[in-house]
């Protein structure tokens, strides 16, 4: 079996290629390391190969690697990726550096109030459901200029961009569709006078047709992890 660190080369390379082919620098895209569901341990390797920026989608499970991977020298950038409730804004706001997944108001106003002023503004993302799924998070594309506006305003925090979760297309060029539609959207709020950096798009199976479409964050999880026990 590929050691982690083998996986991190690899996924790293597929990037790279997939800047090469863009024109785009290596370096405009981050790669946040998907650790849900695998141990401290499994982190902890990924950190020894140099990995820095590490996402979760469960709270609480974050909570506990971080305390488990306390002793690291070097530190870690925690990324939330999933889903927030009210009652967990508090330990979101002391604990992770960004947040991907801001689609209510109310959730990022406690963020805000919440983070502490020793530490830099949280960054965060406004989640965009760009397929247009009924089941899925995120705000539709026509309220975004509006939400991402009153987003901006709030003190603590400091808006970086958009996130998706396209629906899964098994050809290249269906899956560049929805990753262009973000990036046209992101375009659309810049003109608006916002001033957003992050494009968080692209996951294991799809990170070439993001990159292709100006990704500056891909969320990689079973390409470097393995794959996950199927969903609880
Ligand atoms: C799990 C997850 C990923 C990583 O998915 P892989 O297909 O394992 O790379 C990316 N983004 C979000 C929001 C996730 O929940």
């Amino acid at each position: 079996m590929a050691t982690i660190a083998a996986n991190i080369q690899q996924v790293q390379g597929r990037i790279d290629a997939a800047c090469a082919r863009a024109g785009r620098p290596v370096q405009s895209v981050t790669l946040l390391a998907v650790g849900k569901t695998f141990s401290a341990a499994s982190i902890r390797e990924a950190h020894a190969a140099g990995q820095r920026c590490f996402g979760e989608n469960q709270v609480q499970e974050a909570l506990v690697k971080m305390d488990e991977l306390h002793d690291l020298p070097t530190r870690i950038e925690w990324h939330l990726i999933g889903p927030l409730q009210s009652n967990k804004t508090r330990a979101v706001a002391q604990a992770f550096d960004w947040v991907h997944t801001i689609d209510r108001l109310k959730i990022a106003e406690r963020l805000s109030e919440q983070r502490a002023a020793d530490l830099p503004a949280l960054s965060v993302c406004v989640q965009v459901n760009i397929s247009g799924e009924a089941s899925k998070s995120g705000v539709a594309p026509r309220d975004a200029l509006a939400f991402a506006q009153a987003v901006a305003k709030l003190p603590r925090l400091r808006l970086r961009g958009l996130m998706a979760i396209p629906q899964p297309a098994s050809t290249l060029q269906g899956q560049r569709a929805p990753h262009r539609a973000l990036r046209e959207l992101q375009g659309a709020l810049n003109r608006s006078g916002l001033a957003l950096d992050t494009l968080s798009m692209g996951m294991s199976d799809d990170l070439e047709a993001a990159v292709l479409e100006g990704a500056t964050i891909v969320r990689v999880g079973s390409a470097i992890f393995g794959r996950r026990a199927p969903a609880e």
